[in-house]
């Protein structure tokens, strides 16, 4: 499952960020998610949950916060933002667009006991 190995990785991430600050224990983890990443709030929470077991981050809280991808429109020369995948420029309705984020998960802030 991709939101697992996801989940996964977000878990060793704060446990050595929480570990080299000398920190024992992860309360709270913000995780940014962008609106193209395909991923579901409900099954990266569950899968977070499974993957904190048994590690200093096991029960701490995930806060979820969807943030729009951000493109760059080719006829506007403009940053542009997109709230799902495969939606026109919201300018000039064009296609031609890169989008520079928002396709993938960040960790914004953890909370550490
Ligand atoms: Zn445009």
């Amino acid at each position: 499952m991709h939101e697992m190995s996801l989940a996964m990785s977000t878990v060793d991430l704060v446990v050595e960020t929480a570990t080299r600050q000398g920190f024992s224990k992860v309360t709270g983890v913000w995780l940014e998610v962008g609106r193209l990443s395909c991923v579901e709030a409900d099954t990266i929470a569950f899968c977070f949950e499974a993957a904190a077991r048994a590690t200093p981050a096991e029960g701490a809280r995930l806060h979820i916060e969807h943030k729009g991808a951000e493109a760059w429109c080719y006829e506007c020369h403009l940053t542009v933002t997109l709230e799902r995948r495969g939606q026109p420029c919201p300018q000039c309705g064009g296609f031609q667009l890169r989008v520079a984020q928002g396709d993938s998960l960040r960790v914004t802030n953890i909370e550490v006991a």
